[in-house]
C-alpha cells in the first residue's frame, strides 16, 4: 500500500489491513478501487449524457463532442422584437405573427441558444441538480451575445426570482447565476432582490401562449420601485418558452418606471414562425 493511504498511526496497521484482515490481495484490490472511484469523482463528465471527459472543453461548458453537436446557437434572422428564428421569412428579420398581433411588454429578446438536444439537458442539471459549475460559462456566454445583439446598454440586470417556497426548497435561482455571470461580461450591476414572485404556477407544460399570459398576470410585483425608476433594465432567465413570464416581468417593471425592459436568456424554444 501506498504510503499515506488509510493509515490510523497506531503501530503502522492501515484501517484496509485491519478491515481486511492483512490478505495482501485483498488490500491490493480495494486500494485500486478505491484510487478508481477517486478518479472517476475527480474526472469531468459530460453533463448531458454522463460520459468522461478527457478534460474540461475550452468554452467551460462540460459537454462530450457528440453532446456539443446537438447544440444549436440561435441566429438571425429572426424577429426583432422576440428573437425567435425565422428562416422561411427570407435572409432580413422580420416581426413575427405572434409579436405584430399582441407585442409583449419587454422591448426586445434575445437567447443564445435553442431549447432543444443537449442544452435541455445542461439547463435542467444547472436548475435542478445543482450544477452550479455550469452557471458562469453560460452566463458568459450570454453576455457576449448581449453585447452582440446591443443589449449591454442597461443600467441594471434583474433575474426572474423564483416564488419563495421554491427558492427554499431548491436552495438557489439558476436565473441569479446567469444573470451573475452575466452582469460581469457587461460590467452593469445584478440586482436579485428587486422583483418577486408572488404567486407560483408550477410547471405551464400544458398551457398554450395565450393561456400562459393569462395565467402569469399578477405573479410578480417590483419590491423596490426606486431602483427601477428611469432605469434600463435587463431581464435575465434560463428558458423563454413563450415569453410570457417575461412579458409579464417587463410589464410590472415599465409600471414602476422602468424606462425599457430588454430580455436576455440562456435558451429559448422555437416555434413556427406565425
Ligand atoms: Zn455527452
Ligand atoms: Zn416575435
Amino acid at each position: 500500500m501506498g504510503p499515506g493511504l488509510c493509515q490510523d498511526g497506531g503501530g503502522g496497521r492501515s484501517l484496509l489491513s485491519r478491515a481486511l484482515g492483512h490478505s495482501p490481495g485483498l488490500i491490493r484490490i480495494a486500494a485500486g478501487i478505491t484510487r478508481r472511484l477517486l478518479d472517476i469523482t475527480l474526472t469531468p463528465c459530460c453533463t448531458a449524457c454522463g460520459q468522461l471527459l478527457s478534460g474540461v472543453p475550452e468554452s467551460g461548458l462540460s459537454l462530450c463532442d457528440a453532446c456539443v453537436t446537438t447544440v444549436q446557437r440561435i441566429s438571425h434572422p429572426l424577429c426583432p422584437v422576440c428573437g425567435n428564428p425565422c428562416q422561411a421569412a427570407g435572409p432580413h428579420d422580420v416581426t413575427c405573427g405572434d409579436c405584430s398581433r399582441s407585442p409583449p411588454h419587454f422591448h426586445r429578446a434575445r437567447a443564445s441558444f435553442a431549447y432543444a438536444g443537449a442544452m435541455v439537458r445542461l439547463v435542467m442539471q444547472l436548475k435542478y441538480a445543482r450544477h452550479f459549475d455550469q452557471a458562469p460559462p453560460l452566463g458568459r456566454i450570454m453576455g457576449a451575445v448581449a453585447a452582440v445583439e446591443e443589449l449591454d446598454d442597461v443600467d441594471l440586470i434583474v433575474p426572474v426570482p423564483l416564488a419563495v417556497p421554491r427558492f427554499v426548497r431548491r436552495g438557489y435561482n439558476q436565473a441569479a447565476l446567469l444573470g451573475r455571470a452575466t452582469a460581469s461580461i457587461l460590467g452593469r450591476p445584478m440586482k436579485a432582490g428587486i422583483l418577486r414572485r408572488v404567486r407560483d404556477l408550477g410547471p405551464q407544460g400544458r398551457h398554450g401562449p395565450r393561456e400562459r399570459a393569462a395565467r402569469v398576470r399578477g405573479c410578480f410585483s417590483v419590491i423596490d420601485e426606486g431602483m427601477v425608476q428611469n432605469r434600463r433594465v435587463l431581464l435575465v432567465d434560463d428558458v423563454l418558452t413563450t415569453g410570457a413570464t417575461a412579458s409579464e416581468c417587463a410589464r410590472v417593471l415599465t409600471r414602476a418606471g422602468a424606462v425599457r425592459v430588454d430580455v436576455m436568456a440562456c435558451a429559448r424554444a422555437i416555434r413556427d414562425s406565425g
